[in-house]
């Protein structure tokens, strides 16, 4: 059986490694810097990264003997599509295996906004009971917009209504047919704008969506409109957002991620009414396992010329 030989660069959980280990010589560079990326990569057939690793054009110019990158995830706003095409190099990502971990994220976010648990606890770790100023909103009767109504969104919509609220979703690449079979009311971006008390953003980055939440978007939403996004930095105007909360048109934000990763210390980062989490969206024991799995037979699959399930490019 041929050898393939295969390099992870951003971590990869054990169980998927221990699949590719059955037929590849695997080597683990977790964190590997770009300059040793560049004069390691000839020798490999295959590369698996998560979201760190960016796999520019310089990379796949050098990568004489790669046939696949794998993406443990969904994103593959880090690889460079076009190169591997010119390059003839296939993309494939693990898009299923992160959905319920992100969802579930996106939920957390939304109750930790409505009833400013972050806030609260912080005071109680600095002797303080906060209780008379903590008075938050509830879920139950609120309008949800979600933008992106794929995968994650979906499911963002399903666990919202079990909470009592009121789904509405613009996603211009589903038909509305589909949007109320998914269970939410089909609306214009500028009604979701207009309607919603909660706006949950489940997009991809591209330049279409770069900074589509900028202040346009922003002046069109309803007064006290609270926001997460958990899909990709980038999307949000950042500086856009700090000015909304500044004015009160945006009552709060939650961000799992942010157009620089990581961001330091930003106004976006530090705002008192921004929840942040350091992109944990896909954290979960389940769904690394899981990302890892799939990467790993999905990446074998293509350097074996098998059928591919999660062809990206
Ligand atoms: P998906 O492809 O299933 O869904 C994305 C949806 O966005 C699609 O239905 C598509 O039609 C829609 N869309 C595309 N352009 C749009 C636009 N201009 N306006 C509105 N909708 C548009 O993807 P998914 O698995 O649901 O992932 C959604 C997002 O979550 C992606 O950005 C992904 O990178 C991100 N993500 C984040 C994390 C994290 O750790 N926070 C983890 C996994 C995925």
């Amino acid at each position: 059986m041929t050898q393939f030989k295969i390099l992870i660069t951003d971590g990869l959980d054990e169980s998927g490694q221990s699949i590719l280990r059955a037929s590849s010589q695997v080597d683990d560079r977790n964190n590997i810097s770009a300059d040793d990326l560049l004069k390691t990569i000839p020798n490999y057939n295959g590369l698996i990264v998560r979201g760190r690793t960016k796999v520019t054009a310089s990379v796949m110019e050098v990568a004489s003997t790669l046939k696949v990158i794998g993406r443990a995830g969904v994103g593959v706003d880090n690889i460079d599509l076009e190169a591997a095409k010119k390059h003839n190099i296939t993309v494939v990502n693990a898009p299923m295996s992160t959905t319920l971990a992100v969802a579930e994220l996106t939920f957390g976010l939304l109750l930790a906004l409505a009833r400013e648990i972050p806030r609260a606890d912080a005071g109680m770790k600095q002797g303080k009971w906060l209780k008379k100023e903590l008075e938050g909103v509830e879920l139950n009767g609120k309008t949800l917009g979600v933008i992106g109504f794929g995968r994650i969104g979906m499911e963002v919509g399903k666990r919202a209504g079990a909470f009592g609220m009121n789904v509405i979703a613009y996603d211009p690449l589903i038909s509305e047919d589909d949007i109320k079979q998914r269970g939410a009311e089909p609306v214009s971006i500028q009604d979701l704008f207009a309607w919603s008390d909660f706006i949950s953003l489940h997009l991809p980055l591209n330049v279409q969506t770069r900074d589509m939440m900028g202040p346009l978007a922003f002046s069109q939403m309803k007064d006290g409109v609270r926001i997460v996004c958990a899909a990709r930095g980038g999307i949000i105007d950042e500086s856009a957002l700090v000015a909304a909360l500044n004015s009160g048109k945006v009552a709060g934000a939650a961000l799992d991620v942010f157009s620089v990763e990581p961001p330091g210390l930003t106004e976006a980062v530090s705002h008192p009414r921004v929840i942040a989490t350091p992109h944990v969206g896909a954290q979960t024991v389940e769904a690394q396992s899981r990302a890892s799995e799939d990467i790993a037979s999905e990446v074998l699959s293509a350097l074996q010329g098998k059928p591919l399930r999660w062809k990206v490019s």
